[in-house]
């Protein structure tokens, strides 16, 4: 397997030591013949989805490549996992008011991303994290590897071995499945102790997120201590918010921040000791692009996924303010670095989100409680939940007494976030699979298969305009700096 990373970074480093593409000299000689001609023949493009003179996505991207005198000095990809475009509206009602704007509202170049894996009609986060890095179609559950177990080369390896500085931060564990494609090559995403042995070996230059289980030789199978092992190849270690700002201030260079066994807490249990994601994605923007070095970071907004999956809606309210502080400091960051290009994106949707006509913002503020600190507070009491949600909600929402006597029965009916929120949901104006729903859906457990909203600005945001598909993505950042990728 990685030896044929190996063969396919040589290639890609001939590629690039003979394309000059960093030099406005060499560039030269690979302009289209002028842009005259291409008004008054109108070309194919990649904004154009259906045109008359179709070409290959290769030949477009080709031709972009071509097109490309000033690369990006660095990317920014920032992916909210789970994010339909439901979550967007809603988040505006709870956070802005439907009058105002969220900070994903003010960037200047929308496309939409046509999503699905190789095998079926909907995504995983490994299967939509494969192709969001490595531009091949990825399968549910698997990693950035081929069905025959081949490693496929990323983006972001690609560019540490042409030197760039390559950086992962989520608020999930760093071994979780939409970071894990970024530098890691496995046949199941559940592979997360030989993940974080593959985190230790890419050599990438910043990791910061939660999941310090899996570096641990007391939790691992096979002993080794993956903080030894980080340290003897020149990382430093962040365990809290301290050690973070105290090495960024050091300026180091490689840098593993686990700020969690897990992942990063929620935010019922009011965690003081941890960064935010902001707080994280900021301290990887000084290490990895100070100095004017070139640079891609990948940035995971985690949970909003995760409260999808839990039918909750005070979680979401927040994992949205979460993204909504990250994005209004990146706009800031890209707003002072114009070389510096921004996507965000969703790798799916989850849950059919939809708003009804009962949706009241006053309401989900004053009633929504987090489903999933229920599930917490009550597993191992279970029947008496439906009396604290009975004084909770009494006179302000009905109960359904058929579902409520599921949560008394016996203990072989275990207590699930997503059936509480089953319960309330619906009367404060939001709709989203019932748990019964995501048990039909096994893999993913209520993901779905929507186009997915891609928001960009900075350098060649207009790349990112219209409509393509979520393997042109990393193509698309590859244009952007410059780079011939795959
Ligand atoms: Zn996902």
């Amino acid at each position: 397997m990685q030896k044929r990373i190996c063969q396919t970074l040589l290639v890609v480093s001939l590629f690039f030591l003979c394309s000059n593409l960093f030099g406005d000299e060499g560039r030269m000689q690979h302009e289209p013949e002028n842009i005259q001609n291409s008004e008054e023949k109108p070309q194919s493009d990649l904004i154009t989805p259906v045109n008359e003179n179709p070409i290959s996505i290769d030949q477009a991207l080709e031709k972009k490549l071509n097109e490309i005198k000033k690369p990006a000095r660095g990317v920014i990809l920032l992916i909210a996992d789970g994010m339909g475009v439901g979550c967007i509206k809603y988040a505006r009602e709870l956070i802005c008011g439907r009058d105002g704007f969220l900070e994903i509202d003010k960037f200047p170049v929308i496309g939409r991303m046509i999503d699905y894996p190789a095998n079926g009609p909907v995504s995983d986060s490994a299967a939509a994290g494969t192709e969001l890095v490595t531009g091949k179609f990825g399968r549910n559950k698997a990693i950035s590897i081929s069905p025959t177990g081949e490693a496929y080369l990323t983006l972001w390896e690609m560019a540490k071995h042409l030197g760039l500085k390559v950086g992962v931060v989520t608020d999930t564990r760093i071994t979780h499945a939409t970071p894990a494609t970024f530098y890691a090559h496995v046949k199941d995403r559940a592979m997360e102790e030989e993940i974080a042995s593959q985190l230790v070996r890419s050599g990438f230059d910043v990791f910061l997120g939660g999941g310090a289980h899996f570096f641990n030789k007391t939790f691992r199978k096979d002993g080794v201590d993956l903080f030894s092992e980080s340290k003897k190849d020149g990382y430093e270690i962040a365990l809290s918010k301290q050690d973070l700002a105290r090495i960024v201030t050091e300026h180091n260079s490689k840098v593993i921040g686990l700020f969690a066994d897990q992942h990063l807490s929620w935010s019922y249990m009011n965690v003081k000791n941890e960064p935010s994601l902001s707080e994280m994605s900021a301290a990887a923007l000084q290490i990895l692009g100070g100095k004017s070095q070139r640079f891609l970071l990948m940035i995971e907004a985690g949970k909003i996924d995760f409260t999808l999956h839990n039918n909750d809606l005070a979680e979401l309210t927040m994992q949205m303010r979460v993204l909504e502080d990250t994005l209004k400091m990146l706009r800031d960051f890209v707003n002072q670095n114009p070389d510096v290009l921004l996507v965000v994106l969703s790798d799916h949707g989850n849950g059919g989100m939809s708003i009804t006509e009962k949706f009241d913002p006053e309401k989900i503020r004053e009633l929504a409680t987090s489903t999933r600190y229920l599930e917490f507070q009550f597993k191992d009491k279970i029947k008496e939940l439906p009396g604290y949600l009975k004084n909770h909600f009494s006179g302000k929402i009905a109960l359904d007494e058929e579902k409520l006597k599921k949560f008394s029965g016996t203990n072989s009916n275990r207590l699930k976030a997503e059936a509480i929120g089953d319960l309330f949901n619906s009367q404060l104006g939001v709709e989203l699979f019932s748990y019964e729903t995501r048990k039909q859906q096994p893999v993913t457990s209520g993901h779905t298969g929507e186009d997915i909203l891609i928001h960009s600005m900075g350098i060649h945001q207009n790349l990112f305009g219209g409509v393509m598909k979520i393997v042109d993505i990393p193509k698309k950042l590859g244009i952007a700096l410059g780079l011939k990728f795959p």
